[in-house]
């Protein structure tokens, strides 16, 4: 049965979708101002394993991810490179989307910009102004939190709290005078603003940033749908206000599970752009890092537990893809083509069950990787026993669970074509000559050589069908 954590009830729920077999997915995408950072690309990784996850489950997924193209900074930052904000936005859009297919992240099926659904955002405020929740200042049009009878449920808070609560961001950006914790659906033009403006029945400005989700969300995935993800900070106040806004036009309940991904540390304090201690994945390429190995870290930790960023996480995450390649390269080189171990379709099938038990449990992702790492321990053992159907059987099996993990067969791939460029003429003359003095018994010679070719880079694991030819250290700095 699978179950999620649900930020609306802090309880673990049984998941039951609105459509059977189908799941309505929305998930808070970037501020298109800048490269994303670390932090970001945890919580699109986290949306990602829960949507691979789904999709294994065999659920009809269907991801929207907005982005936020109009707002202080998108508009701040493009004035400042004199560019205008569809221009510098598309930048930071395209950097985005490259990110994302670096750490294999699979695209949502809608993008939708916010600059293009100004017209839903005006239909979404007309008809919040119609059931009455709304109030004018100076032209800018803000929601009346106090008129929305459960405004706060999603982040707990009593109404004494909600000062307290409200982040800086969203004081400046969010909020109006008349009552400080309402926040802003349109803002009215203001001249720093300059020719970033929509002329509209509701005036001339822009949207206000949690007025974009709610329209973008409903237009595609309909007034009520089945998840909403985004990072704990999230919580209050955007999806709090994303839910007063879309409850109090439609009179519909607006999401019936909220899950949100803790965040991404550095010396315990939350990497952002606004602290100045945040990386982004161009910043780890740079240090040559394989964008996979990011994946690992971010994926390796259950999504509700805090990750203090270090850079000796990369040590652990190479040897967590090491282990799945080299697993996959003793496959391959198994040419056994006699013995019958009964004992593999019950190792699959045990470790298909628990694989799929463990990632019910709301994404329990560290069982997740502790099952497939016993079956392997098992199948390793087992290893001179095993047919060439039934490498294949085990290959297939790892390369459908990777349907979730999602980077063991791109690493595998990418690891096979490494070692054919590594293997020269030289290296295969090396590798003809040390057969050659094995066969002769001239294991001094054979030795000699083998050192040679490990000065290559090369290692040579003698098995005894012949011998298994590796790379030493491919995910080294790359
Ligand atoms: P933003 O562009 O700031 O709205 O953030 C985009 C997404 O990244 C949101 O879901 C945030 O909650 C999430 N996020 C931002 N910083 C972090 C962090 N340090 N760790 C995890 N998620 C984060
Ligand atoms: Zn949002």
């Amino acid at each position: 049965m699978l179950k999620f954590f649900n930020t609306l009830t802090r309880k673990i729920e049984e998941f039951r979708p609105i459509k059977k077999g189908k799941v309505g997915l929305y998930s808070c995408g970037p501020t298109v101002y800048d490269f994303v950072h670390l932090g970001n690309l945890r919580a699109y990784v986290f949306v990602d394993l829960l949507k691979r996850f789904l999709k294994y489950k065999g659920f009809k997924a269907k991801h929207v991810m907005q982005i936020t193209d109009v707002d202080d900074k998108t508009i701040r930052d493009s004035q400042a490179k004199g560019k205008g904000l569809k221009e510098f936005t598309d930048f930071y859009l395209k950097a985005f989307l490259e990110d994302i297919k670096e750490l294999n992240i699979k695209e949502p099926d809608f993008i939708p910009r916010a600059i293009e659904h100004i017209r839903e955002m005006v239909v979404l405020v007309k008809k919040l102004e119609k059931n009455g929740y709304t109030y004018r200042a100076n032209n800018s049009i803000y929601f009346k939190i106090s008129q929305f009878k459960n405004y706060g449920q999603l982040a707990q808070l009593e109404k004494q709290d909600l000062k307290k609560g409200a982040s800086g961001r969203v004081l400046k950006d969010e909020y109006g005078k008349e009552e400080a914790n309402d926040f802003v659906l349109w803002k009215a033009w203001q001249k720093e603003d300059g020719e970033n403006f929509w002329q509209t029945e509701i005036g001339k400005g822009r949207p206000g940033w949690h007025l974009e989700c709610s329209a973008m969300s409903m237009k595609y995935l309909g007034e009520h749908f089945d998840i909403h993800t985004g990072g704990t900070d999230l919580i209050f106040p955007h999806h709090t206000n994303e839910i007063a806004q879309s409850e109090a036009a439609t009179g519909k309940k607006f999401v019936n599970y909220w899950l949100h991904n803790a965040h991404l540390l550095v010396d315990n304090q939350k990497m952002s752009k606004s602290l100045s201690n945040f990386y982004t994945l161009r910043d780890l390429k740079e240090k040559k890092y394989h964008p996979l190995l990011l994946r690992i870290i971010l994926i390796k930790i259950h999504y509700r537990q805090l990750l203090n960023f270090t850079f000796n996480e990369f040590e652990e995450a190479k040897a967590i893809a090491e282990k799945f390649i080299n697993f996959l390269t003793n496959l391959d080189f198994i040419q056994n083509k006699e013995s019958n171990n009964l004992k593999i379709d019950f190792l699959i099938n045990h470790c298909q069950n628990a694989f799929g038990k463990a990632l019910d449990d709301d994404l329990n992702i560290s069982q997740a990787f502790a099952v497939i790492f016993d079956f392997m321990n098992e199948i390793n053992k087992l290893a001179d026993r095993i047919n060439v159907s039934q490498a294949g059987k085990i290959k297939k099996f790892i390369f459908e669970i990777d349907e979730v993990f999602g980077f063991i067969e791109k690493l595998d791939d990418e690891y096979k074509k490494f070692l054919e460029k590594k293997k020269s003429v030289e290296i295969k003359q090396l590798l003809k000559e040390r057969q050659k003095a094995r066969e002769l018994k001239d294991f001094a010679l054979a030795d000699e050589l083998r050192k040679k070719i490990e000065g290559l880079g090369l290692l040579i694991e003698d098995t005894k069908e012949g011998f298994i030819l590796k790379v030493r250290d491919f995910l080294g700095k790359i």
